[in-house]
């Protein structure tokens, strides 16, 4: 397989050039869902804020339940983990998928190999399947699809992808679907609309929602922030 060319995007922090294709975090999904203006004053205008609570709460978490998983894990390569969930349920965490094609990068935060399918789940730390969660978790499975397409021999038959929602810390899956040929659709449709904001050919929207501007962390330098009243 030949070797992709990667470099910073000179301009947007987290945004990659490969093979000279803009590539943004899958994480950028959920944010986007939240407010673009978000993404804009992040990486664009380049402000940097300390983490919140929440955030430093959620990293803690991912490093622990990662930390558990390792305790019994096997280490095995992608190749090896797709041939043996031919026969067997292979399960893990953290594994890293790119889309040079569609431009988008992450890590998925669980995955569940079986003959018959992969389960990818994303864990958040609520039980409501807010919209913009299941854009994050349609963009994992979209790059894995683009991921196992060159490794088609070895998984054999098709096997179906299901997007999950599980709640952090437990066994709560509260959302889960198929990843089926309308759902590919719309993500592309999406990841689409981000990638013309980072080219500037789309203006980044803000949120009309005060209630989200009153949780955003960004609220004290956002210039475009909804007042009470407005919606
Ligand atoms: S304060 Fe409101 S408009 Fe500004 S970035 Fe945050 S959510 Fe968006």
């Amino acid at each position: 397989m030949p070797k992709t060319r990667s470099k910073p995007h000179p301009n947007i922090s987290q945004v990659m050039i490969m093979d000279g294709q803009n590539n943004f975090p899958i994480s950028w999904l959920n944010k986007q869902g939240y407010c673009e203006y978000s993404i804009y004053l992040e990486n664009v205008k380049g402000i940097q804020l300390q983490p919140t609570l929440d955030m430093v709460i959620g990293t803690k978490e991912h490093a622990r339940l990662e930390t558990d998983f390792k305790k019994d894990a096997e280490p095995a390569t992608f190749e090896e983990m797709l041939e043996a969930s031919k026969t067997a349920e292979i399960l893990s965490r953290e594994l890293p998928v790119t889309s040079v094609h569609f431009g988008i990068r992450g890590y998925i935060d669980e995955i569940w190999m079986t003959p018959d399918e992969f389960i990818i789940i994303d864990d958040k730390p609520g039980s409501r399947a807010f919209v913009s969660s299941i854009h994050q978790v349609q963009g994992y499975c979209l790059a894995f699809k683009d991921t196992i397409r060159s490794f088609q021999d070895m998984i054999g038959g098709e096997r179906r992808i299901t997007a999950a929602l599980r709640e952090r810390g437990t066994n709560n899956i509260f959302w889960s679907s198929y990843f089926d040929n309308k759902a590919e659709e719309d993500i592309i449709n999406l990841i689409n609309r981000v990638q013309n904001l980072i080219t500037g050919r789309e203006d980044f929207i803000p949120t009309q929602n005060p209630r989200k501007c009153r949780s955003c962390r960004f609220k004290r330098k956002c210039d475009k922030k909804a007042l009470p009243g407005s919606i």
